[in-house]
């Protein structure tokens, strides 16, 4: 027999939790549950009533023309970028601080991404330096509204406008996001929102994709083999198994499964979003007082979906770095990440654009210092306290 050794609790500092927190768990109810077996015990699994549903409940939510449910948010990016026909030889000015799915797309149509940085502040996409990556290729801005903070679509617009640029909104996570008063995706321009297990509201796996209803009959078309509705509607007596293929589409649609998760977990968003604010409200209090913590930032003209609480931590003033800081709270059972590494220092887009990492310094200095906290709906007050007392105590065992 084998023994296993006793966990050793010589490094493990006090306070510490006695289960591991996670990052940000899935909040599933009975409801979600009782939905989705109902599906299972009906005829129709995949793309059906549900998710037709889901897409008009969503729309209704949103105050968008309309909605198309996908099985990803990268579907709804790749979707929105192949139907407005951006391809070979056009640029898409984006960001680098995003998940690696808001570029990847862009090189899948093989269209060149043109990474501009980020505020400061928001860690947004920066609309002066987009002003001045404008060529005469350019066909689309691709801004993603970090953490839930909308990204400056006043001056995004008018930059398009100008242009006449397409603007794709990456609002993986700013689902209940307003930006003046506005919910994001309320426009007629083409926006993509995710439901990925860590998302606000999720699906397990899933997308939607909003924008006005000619763009998202296209869409609809583009992300389903490219076949044609219309079809079905000029040959009605050739019967339901008439289609054509209109253009190489892709399989890119929403099972019933999943919109019978995502019709519950949209009727409690709002409560979701009243519990992340309160969440944000502790960690806010505690942390407003450190010199050594710089708080997410947020603009009067926006409401922030609160996706992410990412803390900065202050240059100068601990003895650990980021890394150090993100091992700390795993000691004492607090479950971080980072969000993101930024675009430029991967391999395939550090090499083939021979990109340095102060090539976005921006984006580089405050990746090295940032690291996003746990939040989600599921999270208790008790939770909250304990990331915020093993915030504290490493700040304070640590400082200079
Ligand atoms: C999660 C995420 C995506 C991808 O969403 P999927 O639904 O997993 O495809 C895209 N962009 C950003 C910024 C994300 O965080």
């Amino acid at each position: 027999m084998t023994t296993i050794p006793a966990a050793s609790t010589a490094s493990v500092p006090t306070p510490a939790r006695r289960d591991f927190l996670p990052f940000a768990p899935p909040l599933i109810g009975e409801e979600e549950i009782a939905e989705v077996v109902d599906t299972l015990r009906s005829s129709w699994i995949t793309t059906g009533p549900k998710t037709k549903r889901f897409e008009q409940e969503f729309a209704a939510y949103i105050g968008a023309t309309g909605a198309l449910a996908l099985n990803s948010c990268t579907a709804g990016l790749h979707t929105a970028l192949v139907t407005l026909g951006i391809g070979p030889g056009a640029e898409v000015i984006t960001t680098p601080t995003t998940f690696a799915a808001s570029v990847n797309v862009i090189e899948h149509v093989g269209a060149r991404p043109v990474l501009v940085d980020v505020e400061p502040d928001t860690l947004n996409i920066d609309a002066a330096l987009v002003a001045a990556a404008i060529t005469p290729r350019t066909r689309a801005i691709l801004p993603v509204h970090y953490a839930g903070h909308p990204a400056d679509l006043d001056r995004i617009g008018e930059l398009a406008a100008a242009h006449r640029l397409a603007v794709i909104e990456d609002a993986a996570h700013a689902v209940a996001a307003k930006h003046r008063g506005r919910l994001i995706g309320a426009g007629d321009n083409p926006v993509a929102f995710s439901f990925y297990a860590t998302k606000n509201l999720t699906t397990a796996e899933g997308g939607m994709l909003t924008g006005d209803a000619a763009f998202l009959d296209r869409a609809r078309i583009v992300s389903l083999h490219g076949m044609s509705r219309d079809a079905w509607k000029r040959y009605d007596k050739g019967g339901s198994w008439f289609y054509e293929i209109v253009v190489p589409g892709f399989k890119y649609n929403m099972t019933d499964i999943q919109a019978a998760l995502g019709l519950w977990q949209l009727r409690k968003l709002a409560g979701f979003q009243e519990r992340r604010r309160a969440v944000v409200r502790m960690y806010d209090a505690a942390f407003a007082p450190e010199d050594a913590l710089e708080l997410p930032a947020r603009r009067p003209e926006v409401e922030h979906a609160w996706h992410l609480y990412v803390l900065r931590l202050v240059p100068g003033v601990l003895r650990i770095d980021r890394d150090g800081f993100v091992e700390e709270l795993r000691q004492r059972n607090i479950g971080t990440s980072v969000h993101f590494i930024p675009i430029h220092l991967h391999p395939y887009y550090r090499d083939k654009y021979r990109y340095q990492p102060d090539s976005f310094p921006v984006a580089n200095s405050n990746y090295q210092r940032m690291l996003s906290l746990p939040l989600s709906a599921g999270l208790s007050d008790a939770d909250a306290r304990d990331v915020i007392e093993a915030v504290l105590d490493v700040v304070r065992r640590h400082r200079r």
